[in-house]
């Protein structure tokens, strides 16, 4: 029988821009222990590379501040957590709609927590104004050995 694994890790890092591709490489590398297939690994590298960016633009909005994200992995499912303690978002629901951006003139599109939604299985978005974002998703790992 197959060894369930039960692993986590945290990591925290400068919100600077050449740290979305070094984030998302850590989480992949992270997650290879579930044996997951190459489509799973992309959208998580997806998901991550949103919500970090979203950390470093809107969360500090260009600050050099802390991100961090909290990866935990038991069996085959997957746990993500990535948060910062910036400026919040003060309607949650409002901010997850598509299509919805605070910074139009930065040429975002409001899509981000859209490709979270789409490519995890679940997301819950905790924040507070002043105080900081937390986005938590889970993912079923492996799904063809099923
Ligand atoms: P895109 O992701 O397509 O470049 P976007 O970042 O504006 O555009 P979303 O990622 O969907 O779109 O986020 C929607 C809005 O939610 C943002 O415009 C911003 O106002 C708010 N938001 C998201 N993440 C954070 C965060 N970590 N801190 C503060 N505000 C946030
Ligand atoms: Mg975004």
């Amino acid at each position: 029988m197959k060894k369930q694994i039960k692993n986590q890790m945290k990591l925290e890092f400068d919100s600077i821009s050449e740290n979305e591709s070094f984030a998302r490489v850590v989480v992949a590398a992270f997650l290879t222990q579930a044996n997951p297939t190459l489509e799973e690994v992309a959208d998580v590298k997806t998901a991550v590379s949103e919500a970090v960016t979203n950390a470093i633009i809107h969360g500090y909005e260009g600050g050099v501040h802390t991100v961090t994200i909290e990866a935990r992995l038991d069996g085959q499912q997957l746990e993500l957590e990535i948060s910062d303690t910036g400026v919040g978002i003060p309607d949650v629901e409002k901010a997850m709609e598509p299509m919805y951006t605070t910074k139009p003139e930065l040429e975002r599109s409001g899509m981000g927590f859209l490709f979270m939604e789409a490519f995890m299985d679940e997301i819950q978005v905790d924040s507070k104004p002043g105080k900081g974002t937390r986005v938590r998703m889970q993912k079923l790992l492996g799904k063809r050995m099923e």
